[in-house]
Formats: C-alpha cells, sequence, structure tokens
C-alpha cells in the first residue's frame, strides 16, 4: 500500500525552539508568514516543546491573523510525559500511547494552538507499552469526530510502524526521524530503505545535528565541517547548512527536511539548497567525514 494520502511541503518549519527566540506575537506571526512565502506549509510541533509552551506561543500569534491558517498543515504530536517542574506529578520521564492520553494531548493541543483541526498527528516515540488497537482505537475517534486528518509516527523503527500500520483503517503517512550527517542510523539500519518501500516521506529532524555539525569538538564535527566548506565553496555559497540539506534531499527517500532556525536568513538559505545538486562523489565525501572511513 502507498502511504501518500497527504502531501507535505518540501521543507518544513520547526518550532521546537520557539519559546527560546522570545518573539512578540507580531514577531513570530511575521516568522510564520516569512515561512509561507517560501512555500513551506507545514509547521511542526509537539504538545510538550518548550515546556508545553511552544503551541501556545503558535497559537498567540496566529490569531493575529486566523485567515493563514487556510494556507498551513499543522503537524503535532504526543505520547510522551516528560517530568517538568510544572508536571510535579511525575517524577521520571515516560511515554503514554494510551486511549485516553492521546485524545486528551490533542483537546490541548487544539486549545493552544486555537485551531479547530490538526492536519497531522504523530506518536512521538515508540513506546514499549504501545498498545496498537488502542492506538487505533484513538485515531479512529479522532478521525471521525474531525480533530485530527492524518496521522503518522515519529522516531519509529519498520516493525513499530508495521504493526500499528495492521490495525489501521487509513495509511501513517509519514515518520519522522533524525537524519544529518551526524547521524546516519535510519541511512544503514532500514527505516529509510521501509520508506522508499512504502513511498512514505520521512520528515527529517535535527539535519544540522541541533546546531552541532558548527560547533561542535568532535572528530566527527571537526571533519564533517572541513569537507562541507570544501564541497560548498565547488558550489559557490560559504554556508554549509545548505550543502547539509542538499545531501539529505539526494536520499531517495525523499525526506523532508525539518528547518529548525529562528533566523529567517538561515532559514531563506535552507530553502534555497533544493537548487544544489551534489554528484555521488561528494555525498560520499560527506559519507565518509561523517564515518571516519571509506565505505568497504
Ligand atoms: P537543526 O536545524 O539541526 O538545528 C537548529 C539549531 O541550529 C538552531 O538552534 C539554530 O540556531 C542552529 N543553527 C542553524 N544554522 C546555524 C549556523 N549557520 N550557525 C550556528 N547555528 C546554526 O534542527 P533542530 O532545531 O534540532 O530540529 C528541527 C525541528 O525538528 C524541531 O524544531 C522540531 O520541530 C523537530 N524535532 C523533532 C524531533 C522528534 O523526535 N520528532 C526531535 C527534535 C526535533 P538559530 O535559530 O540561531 O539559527
Amino acid at each position: 500500500m502507498s502511504q501518500q494520502s497527504f502531501t507535505l511541503s518540501p521543507f518544513i518549519a520547526g518550532f521546537w525552539r520557539l519559546d527560546s527566540w522570545q518573539q512578540s506575537p507580531q514577531q513570530t506571526l511575521a516568522l510564520i508568514e516569512h515561512y509561507l512565502s517560501l512555500g513551506v506549509t507545514c509547521m511542526d510541533h509537539a504538545d510538550i516543546y518548550g515546556e508545553y509552551s511552544c503551541e501556545n506561543l503558535f497559537g498567540r500569534a496566529l490569531a493575529l491573523k486566523p485567515s493563514l491558517r487556510q494556507q498551513m498543515q499543522i503537524v503535532t504530536k504526543c505520547g510522551i510525559k516528560p517530568a517538568f517542574a510544572s508536571t510535579p506529578d511525575r517524577y521520571i520521564n515516560y511515554y503514554d500511547t494510551s486511549y485516553q492520553h492521546i485524545l486528551s494531548s490533542v483537546d490541548n493541543s487544539l486549545r493552544a494552538l486555537q485551531v479547530e483541526e490538526i492536519d497531522l498527528l504523530l506518536i512521538h516515540r515508540p513506546d514499549p507499552l504501545m498498545n496498537a488497537d488502542e492506538v487505533a482505537q484513538a485515531f479512529e475517534q479522532l478521525y471521525q469526530t474531525g480533530k485530527v486528518k492524518h496521522f503518522g509516527v515519529s522516531n519509529f523503527t519498520p516493525s513499530q510502524f508495521d504493526l500499528l500500520q495492521s490495525r489501521l483503517e487509513r495509511p501513517l503517512v509519514t515518520n519522522q526521524l533524525e537524519i544529518s550527517p551526524m547521524q546516519l542510523s535510519a541511512l544503514h539500519d532500514g527505516t529509510l530503505d521501509h520508506c522508499q518501500q512504502y513511498r512514505c516521506p520521512p520528515m527529517a529532524w535535527s539535519c544540522l545535528g541541533g546546531g552541532g555539525i558548527f560547533t561542535g569538538s568532535s572528530a566527527q564535527a571537526i571533519r564533517l565541517r572541513e569537507t562541507l566548506t570544501q564541497i560548498a565553496k565547488a558550489h559557490d555559497t560559504d554556508d554549509i547548512s545548505q550543502i547539509i540539506y542538499a545531501w539529505v534531499l539526494a536520499l531517495p527517500s525523499q525526506p523532508k527536511p525539518i528547518i529548525g532556525s529562528g533566523n529567517l536568513d538561515r532559514i531563506s538559505a535552507a530553502v534555497t539548497s533544493k537548487q544544489i545538486v551534489l554528484d555521488k562523489q561528494e555525498w560520499f565525501s560527506i559519507w565518509q567525514a561523517s564515518t571516519g572511513h571509506s565505505v568497504p
């Protein structure tokens, strides 16, 4: 079965760090409008981002211009229960993919975002206590009540994805995964093969290693910066983030990178990187800089 019943924009706007940007609602609105002007229409959230504050900050900005809602798709996630200072009933981080928690988390997200429906809901992390029948029941209830239009997962292995899919009426439309020159696991453990097999494009998180690719002092980060800088020169840019995005976009599973920056110029540069095509030797030079060795 093809999983393509929902089209993700080629790049996605990530709002994990929104609370750290200290923006006024007007500034967040300008950020949203900047994204939309670049064709970045999918807005990625999670209930827990910013200790449950980021969806609220986004909703407050969107409320200044509600007509923008029609131009975007809102993605959010549930299933993690962190032990935040604001959640004193929790003494440990844990997962909860119960029917009750999924439903109440979506109600909270709708309220915080000030919208009537979520376009895409993801289970944030695989939960060893996940009962696939119970998740399916929650998804069906959310679909039938018009609260969520599409469903997906994040950080799932192929077998975890298949298990949940086997209980669902509708296709899971994505697996949101960490994909970066600093994190190659999904390229080699079968996860991206599975995305390609089912034509289910992954959403790619932390493509820039959460910024660590620019600042990291590990041997891997240093090797990557050197190699990326050389390749960037050959493509007439001094912005290595563009080469990183081009490297991710070259993957045949067609990942959609989630941009994590709050800087308008960096966001524009990220989207322009779709024009950069790396040849195979450039692509494998980055792979080699990541692993520290040549392909066998
Ligand atoms: P990222 O793009 O790897 O990292 C963004 C960070 O890199 C920002 O702090 C940004 O700072 C910094 N940065 C960007 N360009 C830079 C440069 N040229 N020099 C120095 N620093 C630079 O992405 P991410 O924020 O880690 O993740 C992206 C999105 O993925 C999140 O917003 C969230 O939506 C999603 N996510 C999902 C999961 C999951 O489990 N599903 C996990 C993590 C993240 P500036 O703002 O100053 O540019």
